[in-house]
């Protein structure tokens, strides 16, 4: 999974960026409006953390260009927590809202809701063929109730595939989804780590549709 922070405060955008890898996510950063907008507009996000004070051009208005063409979800970030603020964000397409300071752990539990309902899906466990359980809270995997050891990168993968089961997922996507600007990866790597998940987790788990990419079959779960 993606996410784009755009925060002007050197610190807390540092800070931010650092948590959210740890947590396994791709994270691309920018640290005013317009380059936020230009990256939320160019690439793929999951999700984007939007400040609302901003240099270039305020969060509000990064968001109302963005939803012109983009339903990414959006949570705003704020300093300030008044009732005017709060409705002008629901107005204005965001998804979500945080007034700083706020606390680490409740801002990862967001950006999870944001994906599961953004891929249609209420709970945060997804039951796939062959017993396979991903637990997307603790970013746990287990197999016939055993728990199985998975890398960063093939755990999104995973996820990625496993929110959007009964699709087919283009490599591409998944570069998209699991790689930040900050990677320079070779091309090959997307099957090298989806030969790790099957080693894993079986090989009928993920389907290769040749040509076209990556699928999770609907179906038994
Ligand atoms: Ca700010």
């Amino acid at each position: 999974m993606r996410i784009l922070v755009v925060e002007d405060e050197p610190r807390l955008l540092h800070n931010l960026t650092r948590a959210l890898r740890e947590e396994g996510y791709a994270v691309d950063n920018a640290s005013d409006g317009r380059e936020g907008l230009r990256k939320a507009q160019d690439a793929d996000y999951n999700v984007i953390l939007l400040d609302v004070m901003l240099p270039g051009l305020e969060g509000w208005e990064v968001l109302s260009e963005l939803r012109r063409s983009k339903p990414t979800p959006v949570l705003m970030l704020t300093a300030r927590d008044t009732t005017k603020d709060r409705i002008r964000g629901l107005d204005s397409g965001a998804d979500d809202y945080l007034v700083k300071p706020f606390d680490l752990s409740e801002l990862m539990a967001r950006i999870r809701a944001l994906i599961r309902r953004a891929a249609g899906s209420g709970s945060p466990i997804l039951e796939l063929p062959g017993l396979v359980r991903v637990d997307t809270r603790s970013r746990t995997v287990t197999r016939q109730e055993q728990t199985v050891l998975l890398t960063a990168r093939e755990y999104a993968i995973l996820e990625y595939l496993a929110l959007h089961r009964g699709e087919v997922v283009s490599r591409t996507a998944l570069y998209e989804h699991i790689l930040d600007e900050t990677d320079d990866t070779l091309s090959n790597l997307v099957d090298v780590h989806v030969f790790g998940i099957r080693k894993k987790l079986g090989h009928d788990l993920i389907v290769t549709r040749r040509g076209q990419g990556y699928c999770i079959p609907e179906g038994e779960s």
